[in-house]
Order: C-alpha cells, then structure tokens, then sequence
C-alpha cells in the first residue's frame, strides 16, 4: 500500500477483484476457469481468487481472504497458485496487486522457453529489459513460486514457462492492464520470429527508454493539492 493510501473497503475490494476476474475474459486474457487474481487488503492479508470457480458466477463471499502464512478464512479454497500470491506479496511491499493469466501469446511464447526480450522499447513497460521466463515447475507448488519470484527480480511481469503470465501493479486495473500489455507483445514478438531478422534494442537504449518512462503519459501531470486545495493548476507545468 502506498503512502497515504488507504486500501479499499474488504467489501469493496471484493467487487473489484471479481470484476477483474471476469475481465480476463472479456479481455480474451484467459479461457475458462484458468488464471487467478489477487489483491492485497492491509499489511498481512489479501484477497484471492477461489480456485475452479467460473468467474461469472462468482459472488463476494466466494472470495477467499487470506494471510502472509498461508492460512485462509471463508467458504471456498484459494487459487491453487496461492503459494505465488502469497510470496509476491511478501517480497514485494509495492505490489497490491497480483493477476496471473494463459493469455494465448504469452502462453505459446512461454511454451518455447522464451521471455520476451527488448525487440520493442515497450518492453520497459515490465519495469525491466525484457520480460523473463520463469523454469517450468508444476502449477501451484513452491518450486513454481521460487522460479517466479526470480523472474520477477526488478519487474513487474513475467512468463512461467509451459503455463503463462504472472503480471503485478499497485491495483487491479495496473496489473491487468500489464497482462494485456505483455499478452501484445508476445503478440508483437512471436509475429516478428516467424518473419525473422528481429533485430534487439541495444542495453544504452533500453536505458533511455526506462528513463523516459519514469514520467511518461500523465504521472505527476497533476498535483492532487491543486485539485482539493481549490489552487487554480498552473498551466505551465511540467516539461
Ligand atoms: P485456480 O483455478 O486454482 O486459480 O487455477 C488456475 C490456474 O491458472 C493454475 O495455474
Ligand atoms: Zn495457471
């Protein structure tokens, strides 16, 4: 949880991760009851995604909560990838949001062993290089969670190798609008292989892009004392 920011009501949040569920979806980012979600309610528990469950059907008191040990508390079981979620969570204070999807790009990439390397400056948009590929290790165990956790070193997404995504964010719209982004390009990058001749963006200007996409688009672009300190916004700001 950022500073400042006060997390959503247990209720409330339980809305927004069944609706994220179901954009998975509708977002053509998982099939069936694949993929989970989960989303972080205060300092040592979050929310999950039941595991199997069709997301359509899904109501608030389907949703697991549970704790940093594991434990968890309500009427269904937890995503089989609870382990994933719960180590993420852990090591990562900034992450408050987790999705883990089969997006078919992704997945078929990720089938190959490969990550998605820097054919495309938008590969910043993972906080990194490139986006890694964890080793394979079968679903829901700790030897999967471990391999993620490693891909996940100093990014916000990675593949899982013969499975699919895990992307992350500081909310539930950051980190699927992150699974929709990696799904493109692995889109991008699978189309690019089967043409040949990719050529990869140097580490000089991967740097510069991750420079730049520090205050790309509109962060910062407005003061939130401006806005509800009745201060008119000064129109000059920013570069
Ligand atoms: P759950 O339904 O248990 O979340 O499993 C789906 C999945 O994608 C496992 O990797
Ligand atoms: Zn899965």
């Amino acid at each position: 949880m950022r500073d400042g920011e006060r997390p959503a009501s247990g209720a409330a949040l339980r809305t927004q991760l069944i609706a994220a569920c179901r954009e998975l979806t509708r977002r053509g980012l998982t099939h069936g009851t694949s993929g989970n979600v989960s989303a972080r309610c205060d300092a040592r528990r979050f929310l999950i995604s039941p595991s199997g469950m069709d997301y359509e059907t899904l109501q608030a008191d389907d949703v697991p909560l549970m704790d940093l040990e594991g434990r968890w508390f309500g009427a269904r079981r937890p995503s089989s990838e609870w382990r994933f979620h719960r180590d993420i969570f852990r090591s990562r204070p900034e992450v408050d949001a987790i999705v883990h999807t089969h997006s078919p790009h992704a997945t078929a990439l990720a089938c190959t062993g490969r990550g998605i390397p820097a054919f495309h400056y938008m590969v910043a948009i993972a906080g990194g290089v490139d986006v890694r590929c964890a080793a394979y290790h079968t679903f829901g165990t700790q030897e999967l969670s471990q391999a993620a956790l490693a891909a996940l070193q100093g990014r916000k997404a990675c593949l899982l190798a013969n499975h699919g995504v895990i992307a992350t964010g500081r909310d539930l719209q950051s980190a699927l609008a992150l699974a929709g982004e990696v799904e493109n390009l692995a889109r991008q990058y699978s189309v690019a292989l089967s043409l040949g001749g990719v050529t990869l963006l140097d580490e000089a200007e991967m740097a510069r892009v991750l420079e730049k996409f520090r205050n790309y688009g509109q962060q910062d672009a407005v003061d939130p004392d401006l806005l509800f300190g009745g201060a008119e916004p000064d129109a000059a700001r920013g570069s």
